[in-house]
């Protein structure tokens, strides 16, 4: 037994430890850094990029580690490349731990939900921001367990750096048990010393999954920095404060729109008056001939669609007809194979010279042409309070500073009955409420246009009535020109100016909406209403 506690405090063995370590450092930091490269060529979309990553990995995967350690101490020299035995094995395990954490990258960053980057897209977000502040930050969270495994199967793989005459722990501890002959004691001491080493890194990965937990009790500051702390640290308040607060004092209606009385639900001499207002109202969005398949299925053929500033239109059609992907499109969250869409005059997706736009660029257009989104199944970011969602993209992509940030963010939560639940993540909110929450976030930068795709069908029925008040009261009072994608008739007879069904590819009916909904002349259309009215309306179509 004296002998073991000799072993544990010896210099020998310590020493040892050391270089265990250092190898494994080596090894995890630049199998990270390789890892990230790998990981980026196979999510980069090039074919040839992913194809070498793949090769790569199946060729550092599926060889030895011992194979490739002495690869690259004995086999390398003779091309001129010599390293120390301790660098040869820390690259050699950085080389065989890249594809590894290229696949718990990967995983992460796929694993993400597709709705958190089509919200982030939607509000403008380049690449680079919506990596850092929304797809990074989730990923990471379920990244960790993973990374723990790793570091743990690093720092034992180190000992085979022993082979190529690295005097790491396993070493050490063969020639120390080789010339006293006492076994037991020197492997005893050094698995202990194994599992201390392996033990820390559990232990931090415990620790690294309590501080991102987001559920952990916190206090107010620390729940406001929980989006990404440290990054956050990195871009002081000061320096954000000083940067120009935008000014909307002008309404982004033009003066030609014509006054946001309520929509459809006014007398019919009122709805007419709005109607001859509407058609004097410039074009805001305008969809020209948009032709467009998933594969061989065709969604649009040649379909076209103007809509009027001010304008509130309800898109009706069957599940599958193509509601949500229109939507989408006006946005530019799809690609189609002709036609053109233009949102307030300007053509999206394509610069002024008609040149098709860079992913950043197309960022930038919809930041300036300014349209929000709204989707069925709310999509706020997972990780970040209900404040952190609006304030948060109108600090990161409009560069507002931090205090018109919140003030705006304090504003729309009052607006929509949340300033109380401020702080609370999405999802220790109601569906309505979240909603809601996404409604906010659409309308932060006062956007021209606002899309709103089936806003209410994710919702429990008795909280269906909370979103459609609060949509009601922006086409009432904000003159919002809005396309909203709804099973909702009644409210869209309410709601809405003009009613757009589509079915088959193509717009099959369009016109005012008591018309539409009360004497559809289609027959889908006609059948369409039979089927869904059912208690909607307030009279029977014809
Ligand atoms: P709606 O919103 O009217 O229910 P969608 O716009 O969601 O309809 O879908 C229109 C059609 O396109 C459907 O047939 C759907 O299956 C298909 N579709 C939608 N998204 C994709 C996709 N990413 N890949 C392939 N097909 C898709
Ligand atoms: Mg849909």
């Amino acid at each position: 037994m004296a002998l073991f506690y000799h072993y544990l405090t010896l210099g020998y063995l310590l020493h040892g430890i050391a270089l265990t370590l250092l190898v494994t450092a080596y090894g995890l930091a630049g199998g990270l850094g390789a890892g990230i490269v790998l990981a980026a060529m196979q999510l980069s979309g090039q074919r040839w990029m992913a194809a070498l990553a793949r090769g790569y990995t199946v060729v550092f995967r599926g060889t030895p580690l011992i194979l490739q350690m002495v690869f690259v101490y004995d086999a390398l020299p003779h091309f001129g490349i010599r390293w120390s035995a301790v660098a040869s094995a820390g690259v050699a395990l950085a080389m065989n731990e890249a594809p590894f954490i290229a696949e718990i990258l990967r995983s992460g960053i796929v694993g993400v939900d597709r709705g958190q980057v089509l919200a982030g897209r939607a509000l403008g977000m380049p690449a680079r921001v919506l990596m850092r502040h929304v797809v990074a930050p989730q990923a990471i969270r379920t990244m960790i367990p993973a990374f723990g495994n790793e570091a743990v199967s690093a720092l034992k793989n180190s000992s085979l750096a022993s082979f190529i005459s690295v005097q790491e722990l396993t070493l050490r501890s063969t020639q120390l048990a080789s010339s006293t002959f006492d076994f037991f004691s020197v492997f005893f001491a050094s698995g202990l010393f194994y599992l201390l080493l392996t033990g820390t890194v559990s232990l931090l990965q415990l620790i690294a999954e309590r501080v991102l937990d987001l559920d952990r009790p916190m206090s107010g500051p620390a729940r406001r920095m929980r989006g990404w702390p440290w990054l956050q640290a990195l871009w002081p308040a000061t320096r954000r404060a000083a940067l120009p607060v935008p000014s909307f004092a002008s309404s982004p209606v033009p003066a030609t729109a014509p006054p946001a009385t309520q929509a459809g639900g006014g007398v019919a001499s009122n709805r007419r008056q709005r109607a001859q207002g509407l058609a004097a109202a410039p074009i805001a969005v305008e969809v020209r001939d948009l032709t467009m398949s998933y594969g061989k299925q065709c969604i649009f053929s040649a379909l076209s669609l103007r809509v009027h500033s001010g304008e509130v239109v309800a898109l009706l059609g069957p599940s599958g007809s193509g509601k949500s992907t229109l939507l989408r499109c006006l946005n530019r969250l799809e690609t189609w194979d002709s036609g053109s869409v233009f949102i307030s005059g300007r053509r999206i997706g394509m610069s002024a010279g008609g040149v098709v736009l860079s992913t950043s660029a197309l960022a930038r257009q919809r930041v300036e042409v300014g349209v929000g989104m709204v989707f069925q199944h709310f999509n706020l970011f997972a990780h970040l309070s209900a404040r952190e969602n609006i304030a948060g993209p109108l600090r990161w992509v409009h560069r507002w500073s931090a205090a018109a940030a919140d003030a705006r963010t304090q504003e729309l939560l009052d607006r929509v009955g949340l300033a109380d639940r401020a702080d609370a993540l999405p999802r220790h909110l109601s569906g309505g409420q979240q909603q809601r929450v996404a409604i906010a976030r659409a309308i932060a930068t006062r956007p021209r246009v606002l899309l709103l795709d089936e806003p209410t069908s994710a919702l429990d029925p008795e909280m269906v009535g909370e979103v459609l008040d609060v949509i009601r009261r922006l086409a009432s009072e904000e003159g919002l020109t809005m396309l909203i994608s709804t099973h909702q008739l009644r409210f869209a007879e309410e709601v809405a100016d003009r009613v757009v069904f589509l079915a088959q590819g193509s717009i099959v009916e369009d016109g005012p909406a008591h018309e539409v909904l009360h004497t559809p002349s289609h027959p889908l259309t006609s059948r369409f209403i039979r089927v869904m009215a059912a208690g909607q309306l307030s009279g029977e179509p014809a």
